[in-house]
């Protein structure tokens, strides 16, 4: 079971990801004093040694990370080890804490709030590496100077500059638009950053290969690409936002497509029979909705197109469901001035194509996730001045999947790998909110940015690593402790299998 502490945390870290700025960091990292090779089949005192020099680097960075905590003269606040790749003058998601001693490069992995928190026009603590997207969006929405941003091309290592010849590969993290994977990869050379724990490995000759994947959703695209396939990963810090079996839901090109025939069937007037719910029971709009609510008489008559689609967002992200959408019904996407100037920061040619001014021309709109209530929605479509008599409307987050009862609370890693979730998901298991009704349908969709159980286990068992970092509800140390619990099962796993790639549905999703 997880808790509602818990819960909250995690709660915390998806919507904070997205909206607004931060104080809370719920996504600390971690690196420190890096196993030797001679580890890898690691005798028990080097393992004691290293997990006891790991957990006090945690209390030591759970100090610094108090709200209250001011230490230096200046106040600013301490950069906990994590955040500061070790033995490079490199800092990730890591401008809360200004200019950090040692640090010649500042890189940003995506524009979400709690990632940038403290970056504006006031940064001039050094040069900010991100993707180009990532980039346009933090000039535009932070106002940040251009001359400290550096947008790096995709796929392309490239040699960040004063890093002592540390190498940087942009990756596509599968989560919101601009985010992206760093693979570093060079020689440790400096103990930067504020923390008391130094690594022994610099100066060596040895180059070091870390894996930082900020957010995002594991994909066997992310363990096929050419920079990390086969490559061994000294430390990979993981995005373990949702490292519970309890986690499950469909992959994102399943649910984008169960929305898109799910709008289009409802604008035509199609009939749409729900399954799921408790003890399975099939749910037809017959029973959500009153008897005289004539909801599948206007196939595709002229007043069948008075339905108009909402799509709920936070900032950026889950843009992939309103194209999608918009593609299936044929029309164009409209939103307010503000957010489509952040659109079109975003470096997606089809959805500058689909965007217009013209409220009425286009049959889906992309407003706030607040307005996916049954009363905001009203109040929105009735705006629109009689335009359209109904709508129906889409409320994207990860946290609508229900998992079915009765589901083991902690498989064997081999079972988990064993079954692929959601083999059938299509807009039948698209199931209107309680509230809705037959003139506004409201429809939770779970459709995540962030990896699943499924996906994290399938990544870790794929991918050739020596440590794994969790950055996610790493806060207390009763979380640390469950995580490294998985950590360490995945590693026997890993053993036991002898390596390869976990075989997988399409390249896109395991
Ligand atoms: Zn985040
Ligand atoms: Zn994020």
């Amino acid at each position: 079971m997880v808790s509602d502490r818990c819960r909250q945390q995690l709660q915390a870290h998806v919507d904070q990801c997205i909206t607004s700025p931060s104080p809370k960091d719920v996504s600390p990292e971690c690196d420190i004093l890096p196993q030797p090779p001679a580890t890898r089949g690691a005798n028990a005192f080097s393992v004691l040694m290293s997990s006891h020099s790991e957990n006090e680097a945690w209390k030591e960075a759970a100090v610094v990370e108090n709200k209250s905590f001011r230490a230096t003269k200046s106040g600013r606040r301490k950069a906990p080890f994590y955040k500061v790749m070790t033995g490079m003058p490199i800092a990730v998601d890591a401008f809360r804490y200004g200019a950090i001693p040692g640090i010649t490069a500042y890189f940003l992995t995506h524009a979400h709030s709690d990632h940038y928190t403290n970056l504006s026009s006031n940064w001039k603590a050094g040069p900010i590496y991100c993707s180009e997207g990532t980039a346009n969006l933090i000039v535009h929405m932070l106002s940040v100077d251009r001359k400290w941003v550096h947008a790096l091309p995709m796929n392309t290592p490239i040699i960040v500059p004063n890093t002592g010849g540390v190498t940087v590969t942009l990756i596509e993290a599968n989560h919101c638009p601009g985010s992206s994977l760093f693979l570093f990869e060079g020689k440790q050379t400096v103990n930067a950053g504020d923390s008391t724990f130094k690594s022994a490995f610099v100066g060596s000759s040895r180059t070091f290969r870390y894996l930082h994947c900020g957010d995002f959703r594991a994909s066997p695209q992310h363990v096929l690409h050419p920079a990390l396939k086969g490559k061994r990963i000294d430390t990979v810090y993981l995005d373990t936002t949702y490292l519970n079996p309890r986690y499950t839901f469909p992959s994102q090109s399943q649910t984008i497509s169960a929305c898109a025939d799910l709008a289009k069937k409802l604008v035509t007037g199609e009939h749409v029979a729900f399954t799921g719910g408790e003890k399975g029971m099939l749910h037809t709009m017959e029973k959500w909705f009153p008897a005289d609510a004539k909801i599948e008489t206007d196939r595709a008559t002229s007043k069948a197109s008075n339905m108009l689609v909402v799509v709920g967002t936070y900032s950026i992200g889950k843009e992939r469901i309103v194209k999608a959408i918009a593609q299936a019904l044929n029309t164009k996407v409209y939103c307010d001035s503000r957010k489509a100037a952040i659109l079109r920061c975003q470096q997606d040619p089809d959805l500058h194509t689909l965007l217009t001014k013209d409220p009425y021309t286009a049959g889906v709109h992309l407003v706030p996730l607040s307005v996916i209530t049954s009363d905001r929605i009203k109040e929105y479509t009735e705006r629109w001045k009689g335009h359209w008599d109904k709508a129906v409307g889409f409320r994207p987050t990860g946290w609508t999947y229900t998992p079915s009862a009765g589901a083991d609370s902690s498989p064997s890693v081999a079972s988990v790998i064993a079954k692929q979730p959601h083999r059938q998901f299509g807009p039948m298991h698209l199931r209107p909110m309680r509230n809705s009704t037959a003139t506004y349908q409201l429809f939770g969709v779970p459709y995540s940015e962030h990896s699943s159980f499924f996906e994290l286990t399938c990544f870790s068992l794929s991918l050739d690593w020596t440590r794994i970092i969790a950055t996610v509800n790493v806060g207390s140390e009763a979380s640390r402790v469950k995580i490294s619990a998985w950590i360490s099962r995945w590693e026997a796993e890993r053993k036991r299998r002898g390596g390869g790639i976990v075989p997988y549905r399409s390249p896109e999703y395991w």
